[in-house]
């Protein structure tokens, strides 16, 4: 018999509309992926998720999560969908050899942080390496930070950690920013904003068991020269890529493949599928409001299905 409904990705969307869709009696099936509980596993201390006034660990949060959503009946499973058939009901969801069918589908795969790919750079995420200034720039209160991009998303997170960091210092690869003018002025006009123009990041130094991030070796993209720079942080801001694979040719997604909701609804352009969380959000990214709208998409789903069998 088909699931009524199957939950792909276990973020904080994820397990939201877990925890609410258990707590309606619709046993979700939760396929976890490749990155149990999300972006915030790789992150370590989250002091802005409410309920929390001491803060909590990214991965700690999200073993909360899955444990409520067990709780009222979610079969979470560590499985990744291979691929979906959106196009007849009941849906199929491909894992493995298997295909599991269901009524409806909430896709909660979220987006992953673009990272330069530094064996560093993984070793040394969480320890002084972040790509979330919302985050972790609570953390860098009078320290030496770099931020890694050229784009609005660099502009804005270094002008964000302004607000903790004696300097911020904006390493671009090319010799002009990408960002938008206004937010380029922002930016540069800041008292303690530099920027290290035609440079990349070669290392990034330091122990993670050991005082963490200590700095970078950075090389010059026009004369290859390579010098070291000391810092107490490193945030990566060269975009995100929406989880959006799986959909592809079968949702309507915008031009940088988040998939399209429909306004005030977590509705997708097939019926009984429903997105929540960072795959349809490019704006907010926060764990809280992809939380919301997996709460929102459970409620959807609810809805839907109490329309199919009225
Ligand atoms: P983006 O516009 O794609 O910019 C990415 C930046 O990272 C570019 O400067 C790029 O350099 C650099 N980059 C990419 N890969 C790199 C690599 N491997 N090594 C070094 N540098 C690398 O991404 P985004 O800044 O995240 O913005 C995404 C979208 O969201 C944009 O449409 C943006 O306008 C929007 N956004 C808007 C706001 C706002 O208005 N408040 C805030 C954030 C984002 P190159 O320039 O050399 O390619």
């Amino acid at each position: 018999m088909a699931h009524k409904v199957i939950i792909i990705g276990s973020g904080p969307a994820g397990l939201t509309a877990a925890i609410y869709a258990a707590r309606a009696n619709l046993s979700p099936l939760v396929f976890e992926g490749v990155q149990p509980g999300g972006q915030l596993t790789i992150t370590t201390d989250v002091e802005n998720y409410p309920g929390f006034p001491d803060g909590i660990l990214g991965p700690e949060l999200m073993d909360q999560f899955r444990k409520q959503a067990q709780r009222f009946g979610a079969d979470t499973r560590f499985e990744n969908v291979d691929s979906v058939d959106l196009s007849a009901k009941p849906i199929k969801v491909t894992v493995g050899d298997s295909v599991h069918e269901a009524d409806t589908i909430i896709i909660s795969t979220g987006a992953s942080a673009r990272l330069l790919g530094l064996e560093s750079e993984s070793k040394l995420m969480g320890f002084g390496v972040s790509a979330c200034a919302t985050c972790d720039g609570f953390f860098y209160k009078e320290k030496e930070i770099l931020v890694i991009g050229g784009g609005d998303s660099a502009m804005e997170e270094a002008t964000y950690l302004t607000r903790f960091a004696s300097k911020v210092t904006i390493v671009h690869r090319r010799d002009e920013f990408r960002a938008s003018k206004i937010m380029q002025e922002r930016a540069l006009a800041h008292p303690k904003i530099d920027v290290i123009w035609n440079s990349g990041i070669e290392d990034m130094l330091g122990d993670p068991q050991n005082g963490g991030l200590t700095g970078v070796r950075l090389k010059d993209t026009i004369t290859g020269e390579v010098t070291e720079k000391a810092c107490d942080g490193v945030f990566v801001a060269i975009g995100h890529i929406p989880n959006s694979k799986i959909v592809d040719g079968q949702l309507e997604l915008d031009d940088k493949g988040y998939i399209l909701t429909q306004s005030d609804s977590t509705k997708t352009s097939v019926e009984g599928v429903f997105a929540a969380g960072d795959i349809q959000d490019k704006v907010y990214k926060q764990a809280v409001t992809a939380a919301g709208t997996g709460c929102m998409a459970a409620l959807d789903v609810e809805h839907y299905l109490e329309n199919l069998n009225a």
